[in-house]
């Protein structure tokens, strides 16, 4: 897992998960909005840039997409 810190997505506070308005912090130290504090926590972290992952449905059924996607194309099986 990468290591890398990015200030400007705390600076921003957006949810890691949606992009609406985050309010808090999770374990992780993610900005969440109110939604999503509790779905984040049973996320998995991406392998690629170590926010929390998102649930996602595709071809071959639902996986773990990167909450970040596009901009990370981090996913894992479920
Ligand atoms: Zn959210
Ligand atoms: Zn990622």
């Amino acid at each position: 897992m990468s290591l890398t810190y990015n200030p400007a997505r705390l600076i921003l506070m957006k949810c890691s998960v949606c992009s609406g308005n985050a309010v808090a912090y999770n374990k992780a130290k993610q900005p969440v909005c109110g939604k999503h504090t509790r779905t984040i926590g049973k996320a998995p972290l991406c392998p690629e840039c170590g926010i929390a992952m998102a649930p996602r449905l595709g071809k071959y059924g639902n996986f773990w997409g990167c909450a970040a996607y596009p901009s990370c194309d981090g996913i894992r099986k479920m």
